[in-house]
């Protein structure tokens, strides 16, 4: 690819598709590339979504990464840029974002690509924040203690923010103590999913790192984040609740309960970026906690990109179509 490709995508939403490795099977065909296209053939309907660009099954992180790199460098001009995974539960989205140890996703990446680019000048101020979005509430991954849950409130009028009270900030001096950060938050996740079944498959989890600049060259103040936001999992609520439909079935109405919320914040997300894309007047950023806490990562000039992955399974051909009807609506 030619780099800088997505610099030109500033005040914009990209969607890219990434599939999972898997069996192949001619219910789900493709065209890799920019502007590739994704078809599926699921109950006699054929249908063709195009995407900014399609990874097939065995693209590296590399060359994910690759396309990603130009925006994610453009924070330190003072942009916002979010990068989003989305798709049903195990289609790779952690994988994507995290990777295991050996082969880095994006968000080890980014932050490796940033600290090269910053260098040694000290130029830049780094913070790092890290929440976790489940049923709703916010919680700090990265807070000293118990979690506590957050509370999320519009900030003072006209500077536009939102705050959420209570949650810390990190200075980053350096990439590995940055490492370190990330590590910490990570384990405070994992700690509830011991106590929750499959507890990170229905959360938000969104790392923000703000980036500071004291150079004149880039005006005072110039401040770009990144978030980077694994997603949780997108599959229906009718299904993840389908064993929840008795009173008596307390894990299945909790289940319910769980997905309607997952959902939530997830049609909420499709409905901020559907709206951004076609410049309407209101954009519903209060219609759930992911879209306000993004609210001002979201704004005018920001670039956002949506990592869509999909399955090829022929038993995931449902959710596969929904997660690519969601692209078409925000893409
Ligand atoms: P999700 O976060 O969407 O639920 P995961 O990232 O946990 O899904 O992926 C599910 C499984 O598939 C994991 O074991 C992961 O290592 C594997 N996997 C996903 N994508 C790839 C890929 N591109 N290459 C190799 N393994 C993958
Ligand atoms: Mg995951």
């Amino acid at each position: 690819g030619c780099p800088g490709r997505l610099l030109e995508l500033k005040g914009n939403i990209r969607v890219l598709c990434r599939l999972r490795p898997g069996t192949p099977s001619n219910l789900v065909s493709l065209e890799p590339g920019p502007g590739g296209t994704v078809t599926t053939r699921y109950r006699g309907h054929r249908r063709r979504f195009r995407l900014d660009w399609v990874f097939p099954p065995h693209a590296s992180q590399e060359e994910v990464f690759r396309e990603l790199e130009s925006a994610v460098l453009s924070c330190l001009g003072g942009y916002s840029v979010c990068i989003f995974t989305y798709g049903q539960t195990g289609t790779g989205k952690t994988y994507s974002m995290e990777g295991p140890p050996e082969d880095p996703g994006i968000a080890p990446r980014a932050l490796q690509s940033l600290f090269r680019e910053m260098g040694t000048g000290g130029q830049h101020h780094v913070t790092l924040s890290m929440v976790e979005i489940y049923n709703e509430a916010v919680r700090d991954l990265l807070a000293p203690g118990p979690p506590q849950r957050l509370a999320v409130r519009q900030g003072p009028a006209g500077e536009g923010g939102i705050q959420v009270a209570g949650l810390t900030h990190w200075d980053v001096p350096n990439l590995e103590s940055l490492h370190q950060m990330l590590n910490l938050g990570r384990s405070n996740r994992a700690t509830a999913a011991t106590a929750m079944n499959q507890h990170s498959s229905r959360s938000h989890a969104l790392v923000t790192l703000t980036l500071r600049t004291a150079s004149p060259s880039s005006g005072p103040g110039t401040a770009g984040t990144l978030h980077l936001v694994d997603l949780a999992g997108s599959e229906r609520a009718w299904k993840a609740g389908a064993a929840g439909t008795s009173h008596e079935d307390r894990d299945g109405a909790q289940r319910l309960r769980e997905a309607r919320t997952i959902n939530r914040s997830l049609l909420a997300l499709g409905g901020v970026m559907a709206a951004l894309r076609a410049r309407r007047p209101h954009v519903p950023f209060r219609d759930s906690q992911l879209t306000r806490l993004l609210q001002p990562a979201l704004g005018p000039g920001a670039t956002a990109v949506l990592l869509l992955q999909v399955s090829t399974r022929p038993e995931d051909l449902g959710e596969t179509v929904c997660s690519l009807k969601f692209a078409e609506r925000v893409g």
